[in-house]
């Protein structure tokens, strides 16, 4: 059985809809103890999570069975936060209903970064991951709602060709949408009523760690969770848009050494061996001993050191993220110690509530918690990125001219390599493959 559910799932091309992209047919491959399934929504203003616990909680859990089955766990949780209290009252209602005696709830209180996935296992299960382990290493796999809804799917071999994301912040109408994976962000935007200021920048994910869009000409992807239009000069996509070089000369000149950054880590305060004021002293001389770097390879960057910690408004998160790049060209990793970790006895009362964050951020008038859309959303083509994902890009196995149906499968995992498969996400002509991506205008 087990072997059954991870083809399928490869087949129809799953990846973690919550992260990276890693791919899904891996991660079930493992032998655990738990499942947790991320529900916590974590990231300010994005609500496909809720919406789909509120929704389609029974194919969610039906995913999440099919998880249990292939990695042999005894207990399906279900995590999210007591906020959400159309989806709270939609999970329970269906967890006390169940027969399944492997699947339970957890409510989370709302902080951030509930959803970091060491964070979680932490609270749930009050088990501490490894410095740069994986749940895996404490018995445990976090899968995202998403993915488990595309799990079910998969197992009557539907393949992820949609992705439901939040439209939000200074739009017309704020909502979740289905959308095909390649749709255009412009499109998307257009759907939603367009923007209501003129200057606007579009963060692709939450405000603390999604990324600013160079142009609204991008596609969707498989990991896109949210679409957030900000006006250019707001605090969010400041912080994410100046040059790299000058945010590292900044943040290593102007740090006043309070220690702030390391008292909020959400790494540091699990008993992790990163301490970013450290890495910001060091950085400040030029005497970097080759080893104090590899801290930097603990960070999350999930942002509070820079969207909340720090009162001078510098970025540690930047500095390690820079730091990380240049150990991984190196090809330096983090050596485990065996240590295992203990949490700082502050953890708890450090967590950074979710509305204080958003109030720091200036995100507030927008937590509207959008509705779903009913309307389907058909865009005029769609642009299938084939490295939309952790591993090796995907190769295409369709050409120009071809005609396609939504479901098909139009690039192919390289031989012996990790990655993951795509598919059309409409019905439609071929009319671009480049090593890149593959176009198809709808018909
Ligand atoms: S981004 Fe900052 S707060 Fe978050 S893990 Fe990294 S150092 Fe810690
Ligand atoms: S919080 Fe800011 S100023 Fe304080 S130690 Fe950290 S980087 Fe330096």
């Amino acid at each position: 059985m087990k072997e059954t559910i991870i083809e399928k799932v490869k087949q129809a091309g799953i990846v973690g809809a919550g992260g990276a992209g890693f791919p899904t047919h891996v991660k079930v491959n493992a032998t655990v103890d738990t499942v947790l399934v991320n529900g916590a929504s974590c990231e300010p203003l994005l609500m496909s999570d809720p919406y789909l616990l509120e929704q389609e909680i029974d194919t969610v859990i039906k995913g999440l069975k099919t998880v249990l089955d292939a990695t042999g766990a005894t207990e399906g949780i279900i995590c999210l936060k007591g906020k959400h209290a159309k989806a709270m009252a939609s999970v329970a209602r269906a967890v006390e209903a169940e027969t399944d005696p492997r699947i339970k709830m957890f409510e989370l209180q709302d902080f951030y970064p509930a959803g970091d996935e060491h964070v979680l296992v932490n609270e749930v299960m009050g088990r501490t991951v490894p410095e740069a382990g994986l749940p895996l290493n404490v018995g445990a796999v976090v899968s995202n709602v998403e993915s488990l809804y595309n799990i079910a799917l998969a197992m009557a071999d539907k393949p992820v060709t949609h992705r439901y994301l939040t439209v939000t912040g200074e739009i017309r109408n704020p909502m979740v949408v289905k959308v095909p994976v390649g749709a255009l962000v412009s499109e998307v935007l257009d759907f939603a009523g367009g923007s209501l200021i003129e200057n606007f920048r579009v963060v692709d994910g939450g405000p603390m760690m999604g990324r600013v869009l160079d142009t609204t000409d991008q596609p969707v992807t498989k990991t896109t969770s949210g679409l957030i239009v900000l006006p250019e000069t707001h605090n969010v996509v400041a912080g994410k848009i100046l040059d790299p070089k000058t945010i590292r000369r900044i943040t290593t000149t102007v740090c006043c050494q309070c220690s702030q950054c390391t008292d909020l880590c959400p790494r540091n305060l699990l008993g992790h061996d990163l301490h970013p004021h450290k890495l910001m002293r060091l950085y400040a001389t030029d005497m970097v001993p080759a080893d104090a770097r590899k801290e930097a390879l603990l960070c999350s960057e999930c942002g509070i050191c820079e969207k909340f910690a720090c009162p001078m408004g510098i970025s540690p998160r930047e500095v390690n993220a820079q730091i990380k790049r240049e150990l991984a060209a190196e090809g330096i990793r983090w050596q485990a110690s065996g240590k295992i970790p203990e949490n700082n006895p502050f953890l708890t009362t450090r967590h950074i509530p979710t509305k204080r964050l958003m109030q720091r951020l200036d995100v507030t008038q927008y937590d509207t918690h959008p509705t779903f859309c009913q309307t389907e959303f058909l865009p005029s083509h769609v642009k299938l990125l084939l490295g939309q994902h952790i591993g090796a890009p995907a190769m295409p196995v369709v050409a120009v001219g071809d005609c396609v149906t939504a479901g098909n499968l139009v690039a192919e995992i390289p031989e012996n390599a990790l990655g993951a498969r795509i598919h059309a996400s409409i019905t439609g002509v071929v009319t671009g493959v480049t090593k890149d991506a593959v176009t198809i205008k709808h018909q």
